[in-house]
């Protein structure tokens, strides 16, 4: 008989099932505690990690399914970012406004002198 450890359901510690139906799980369940799920968010390198937003930081670091690749600050250009369908994360990168101190200054275009 196949022993699976037992996750603990973050919303409700009473609640303990299997890692495949943890996912689930959560999605029926956060809708069940409106209120603790407003205080609670998900890791961005699992979505079956729930944790307070307070420990949220404290578990990015740490958590088991953090890749190599997001590891550096995210002040990696854009353009050398691999081939990869952009997640949320980099399109929130992509909204942003170009910070000034990111690489060089654009050269500006003169148009005040065109030949004639
Ligand atoms: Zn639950
Ligand atoms: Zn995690």
């Amino acid at each position: 008989m196949e022993t699976e450890a037992l996750e603990i359901c973050p919303y409700d510690p009473n609640h303990r099932m299997p890692p495949s139906r943890l996912q689930y799980h959560l999605a029926s369940c956060r809708k069940k505690n409106p209120k603790i799920a407003k205080k609670m968010a998900n890791c961005k390198y699992n979505a079956c990690h729930v944790v307070p937003i307070k420990r949220l930081k404290e578990h990015e670091v740490n958590c088991v399914n953090r890749t190599a690749v997001d590891d550096g600050p995210a002040t990696r250009q854009l353009g050398s970012l691999d081939p990869r369908p952009p997640g949320p994360l980099l399109l929130l990168l992509l909204l942003r406004p170009t910070r000034p101190q990111e690489g060089a200054r654009p050269a500006r275009m003169r148009h005040a002198r065109l030949p004639r």
